[in-house]
């Protein structure tokens, strides 16, 4: 069955997970976010699977194998034509693999949102998140090592998407309600 995909991205604390769900249920396409996806899988009690709680933990990537297991299993039994992912792809590589993927599945990468907010405000948004203790990986180590893979494996993608056609740069410092209002009206 033939699937699109919308990729939301941008730093911890730019909102791009609350932006994401909005649209998804906008287009009735299916949210998914690869980083809810580890946290539950990472619940589990097998050995195999605990080593991925340690590198959340950490704030740092979890293995490409594992991610792309999760990820396609998920996608394969899924009849949802339309999907908003979430926290994927992180490095080139998970990108330069989606690609190939979905290439050999016929599906196609319609968009890829980029929410553009400043390190500070990420920074500021996210103590106030610290406060709430909502995820044992909110430490300050763990955030600042996100924040660094973000600049340095994540952030790079952008040059990819902008070749491949499919890039919008959206002003992450508004409203909620103004960003969702701009990003349904690029879809
Ligand atoms: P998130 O909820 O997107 O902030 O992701 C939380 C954590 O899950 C990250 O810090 C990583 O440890 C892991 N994670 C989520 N998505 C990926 C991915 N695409 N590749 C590798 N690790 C990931």
């Amino acid at each position: 069955m033939y699937k699109n995909f919308i990729f939301v991205l941008g730093p911890q604390g730019s909102g791009k997970s609350t932006q994401a769900q909005k649209l998804a249920v906008y287009l009735n396409y299916r949210f998914i976010s690869t980083g809810e996806m580890l946290r539950s899988l990472a619940q589990k009690s097998s050995q195999s699977v605990k080593k991925v709680a340690e590198f959340m933990k950490k704030g740092e990537l979890v293995p490409i194998e594992i991610v792309e297991e999760v990820l396609h299993t998920e996608l394969e039994k899924s009849d949802e034509k339309g999907f908003i992912l979430d926290g994927y792809p992180r490095s080139i590589s998970q990108l330069q693999n989606f690609l190939a993927y979905i290439s050999e599945k016929k599906w196609k990468l319609e968009q890829v949102f980029y929410l553009k907010v400043s390190e500070d405000e990420c920074l500021e948004r996210i103590q106030g998140r610290i406060k709430e203790e909502k995820r044992p990986d909110e430490t300050v180590t763990a955030i600042k090592k996100r924040l660094e893979i973000f600049q340095n494996e994540t952030k790079p993608l952008l040059k990819e998407y902008y070749k491949l056609g499919v890039l919008q740069e959206v002003d992450g410092q508004r409203s909620v309600e103004e960003i969702q209002k701009d990003l349904r009206g690029r879809v």
